[in-house]
């Protein structure tokens, strides 16, 4: 039995590397049925909204999405269409798994990092108001319940993937009755899980650590603004936003997506690189439970990478996206 996923293509290069990922993941032999569906600018003409109510109603129904990038248009009133999705779908949990890659420059090497981001709360609630003309205020929510809920997800991330050690990162020294409560919470977490070590550090110290010594980091949990940082700043520890994937999961669903944006001076030229659609997308294998074809994709990658004949611009190649996409399905045998 085939299991259906919901592909949105998005703007830019989003169908350059949405279709590339998409013929690789099928190559896998991965028993996926796609039901494609447009989001973003392609749209707003015909339904007046980047994000269609039909949109919404395939990822529900599928609960599974591979999703392109998608443009916010700059002042027109529309709200960023990846918020509305977590919203909508309440993808608590934004999760990027962060590693070198062979041939991919990086300052460092041996990175293996999990930033796993809580989604829902924080400064992101976007609760803001002027107090008279000349300040302004930004509420930051923290709640215990969706802090036990992220640091669940980390410490099972961690358990399932043989992961030995959870990293909270908090500023709970200043903000000792929000930051602090995150603390807490996932700490009360962290005694399910005795055979994964638990430790904390402060936001500033842990993004000099980052930068010094990286390696030493496995999985870290952090709430929804500082998680936003961090998951950048290990994107470029490991090669940047080409090589980052990301996936966004809910107990109602996951969207699983590259970091990057929709790159519109590179679109449609058959320059970008797929990787981190791919890799997203090997992410998603995993999450539905496909480890065997998940596993032939990443020994693909390796090998196009390895022999570097196949590359993109940006990974020192000279190789367009399709072709990077059919050399990865070739060398996966
Ligand atoms: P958006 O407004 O959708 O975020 P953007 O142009 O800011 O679009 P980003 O992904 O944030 O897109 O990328 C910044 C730059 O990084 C791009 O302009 C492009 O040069 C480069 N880039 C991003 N993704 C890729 C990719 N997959 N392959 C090659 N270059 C990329
Ligand atoms: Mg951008």
């Amino acid at each position: 039995m085939s299991i259906k996923v919901t592909l949105i293509p998005g703007d830019g290069i989003g169908p350059e590397v949405s279709y590339a990922a998409q013929s690789v993941i099928t190559a896998s032999h991965a028993p996926i049925e796609w039901e494609v569906v447009e989001a973003g600018e392609a749209c707003i003409a015909q339904y007046g909204t980047p994000l269609p109510e039909h949109v919404l109603e395939t990822i529900r129904r599928n609960k599974v999405a591979l999703k392109g990038p998608i443009t916010t248009p700059v002042g027109k009133g529309f709200r960023s269409v990846n918020v509305a999705l977590r919203k909508q779908l309440q993808l608590y949990a934004n999760v990027r798994h962060l590693k070198n890659l062979p041939n991919v420059p990086s300052r460092y090497e041996g990175v293996d990092i999990v930033v796993v981001r809580e989604n829902t709360e924080d400064l992101y609630a976007g609760i803001e108001h002027m107090v008279g003309r000349d300040a302004a205020e930004s509420i930051k929510i923290i709640t215990r319940e969706a802090s036990e809920r992220i640091g669940r997800y980390a410490f099972e991330l961690a358990r399932q993937e043989g992961r030995k050690r959870v990293t909270i990162v908090h500023k709970a020294n200043i903000m000792k009755l929000s930051d602090g409560l995150f603390l807490e919470s996932v700490r009360s977490v962290a005694h399910d899980y005795p055979e994964i070590e638990c430790e904390d550090r402060i936001v500033d110290a842990m993004c000099m650590n980052l930068v010094q010594t990286p390696e030493q980091f496995d999985v870290l949990v952090l709430p929804n603004l500082y998680g936003d940082i961090i998951s950048d700043l290990v994107a470029g520890l490991v090669g940047g936003l080409g090589v980052a994937p990301g996936a966004n999961i809910g107990e109602m669903g996951a969207v699983f997506e590259a970091a990057h944006g929709s790159a519109p001076q590179i679109a449609g030229k058959n320059l970008a690189n797929p990787l981190a659609m791919i890799l997203s997308g090997i992410e998603m294998l995993k999450y539905l439970g496909f480890v065997e074809e998940a596993k032939r994709v990443e020994t693909g990658i390796e090998h196009v990478l390895r022999q570097r004949d196949y590359i993109t611009a940006d990974l020192g190649g000279k190789s367009g996206t399709k072709e990077m996409a059919a050399a990865i399905i070739k060398a996966m045998g």
